[in-house]
């Protein structure tokens, strides 16, 4: 089976890894500040905190801007459970902004109309979740606008997108938002096994981050209430959670930091191939916006339904069986039982409904080869002429 994604893991990378089993830290030791520190470099801002998911990253990021009981956060129907979930774990409430057609991330233009409505309503949200699909980024400038007019704060969910640009800057620089968040698992475009990274220029909600990310406990004692009782001391000051990702997970991160650059590049060259190779099919192809160099986490066709003779399902089904490891990124949050419990419907989200009737994520992945491409584009021709 060829799958939609794999990692990549070098020498470079195990000998890393090894350098600090064989160091006096496996967890809590000078890598992890390390390789919070290049991943700012890289994306140009100020601050990093590393964690051992990014939906815990997502989760403490909503807690580092005070989402609550009674508040309201939104986010993108197709997007992975975590990009809402990180919400309800806060105890607020969770909506969804429909998609643009074109890129399947946040139509601003929805987002707009939901705002205009929600504030007659009296039910603005406090978060915004974007979230940069399949690595390429939202319309940052239009939802940052609306953030300031409408007064909410924005976590960009960037767990498809490091190494991804948008107007010419690095996803990440917190020009448009309090917190990006990355996932380093490994279908992802870097890797650590499990984990994740927010990136801010806010240096409080990096202490807040941090000190959540480990039980709430500080030793810094100017943050303590009153007087430390000896150099044992230390102080629970919040209620916080055990997040931390370990010393070996950061040297595997930060040894694949280094051939980041190279993965993205490779991921546009089979995207220009797929788009060279499939531009006779009855599909569209991925819409990069001129704004935008994508990570090209995903390449997601979407079948002409009106031109086949065959189903969405059959196509799917028949790639599968070729031994193609097609998926399909993603089921409409709202449509899922939890969420539908809730009181979400079929029907409210047209445009992501649209688009998960006609969605398939193709494999992409640096390491494929384009033997392996061809086969792919290949046996995606014979499930369409069935
Ligand atoms: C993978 C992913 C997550 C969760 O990442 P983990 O590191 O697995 O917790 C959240 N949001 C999106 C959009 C993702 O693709």
């Amino acid at each position: 089976m060829i799958p939609y994604g794999r990692q990549d893991i070098t020498q470079d990378d195990i000998n890393a890894v090894v350098d600090v089993l064989k160091s006096d830290f496996v967890t809590q030791g000078p890598v992890v500040p390390k390789f919070e520190q290049a991943v700012a470099d890289y994306c140009g801002s100020n601050y990093a905190v590393a964690m051992n998911s990014a939906t815990s990253v997502l989760h403490l990021a909503c807690l580092a801007l005070g989402l609550s009981k009674g508040d309201w956060l939104w986010t993108t129907p197709i997007t992975f459970v975590a990009s809402a979930n990180c919400g309800l774990y806060c105890g607020a409430r969770v909506d969804f902004v429909d998609i643009d057609s074109q890129t399947y991330n946040m139509c601003p233009k929805a987002l707009e109309a939901k705002l205009i409505k929600a504030k007659a309503e009296g039910r603005l949200p406090k978060i915004v979740v974007p979230v940069h699909f399949s690595g390429q980024s939202c319309d940052m400038a239009a939802i940052h606008k609306l953030s300031q007019q409408y007064n909410f704060k924005l976590i960009e969910d960037a767990s498809h997108a490091i190494g991804g640009k948008y107007c010419g800057e690095a996803i990440g620089c917190s020009r448009y938002s309090d917190i990006t968040v990355f996932s380093f698992h490994p279908v992802k475009i870097i890797t650590t096994a499990e984990g994740g990274m927010a990136v801010t220029n806010d240096k409080d909600l990096t202490d807040r981050m941090s000190l959540l990310r480990s039980h709430g406990v500080t030793r810094d004692l100017s943050r303590m209430t009153g007087k430390s009782d000896g150099p044992w001391y230390y102080q629970q000051i919040e209620l916080g959670f055990n997040y931390r990702i370990t010393e070996i997970q950061a040297a595997l991160g930060l040894s694949q930091l280094q051939r980041l650059d190279d993965y993205v590049r490779r991921r546009h060259e089979l995207a220009e191939r797929y788009n060279t190779l499939l531009s006779k099919l009855p599909i569209i192809v991925p819409w990069q916006s001129p704004n935008s160099y994508s990570a090209m986490h995903l390449y997601v066709i979407r079948l002409n339904l009106d031109k086949i003779n065959t189903t969405h399902r059959a196509v799917f089904e028949t790639l599968r069986q070729m031994g193609i490891g097609v998926n399909l990124h993603y089921i409409p949050i709202h449509t899922q039982p939890y969420y539908q419990a809730m009181g979400f419907e079929q029907g409210d989200f047209p445009e992501a409904e649209r688009y998960y009737n006609e969605a398939i994520s193709l494999p992409i992945f640096p390491t494929m080869t384009e033997q392996q491409q061809d086969q792919v584009v290949s046996a995606l021709e014979k499930s369409m002429c069935k």
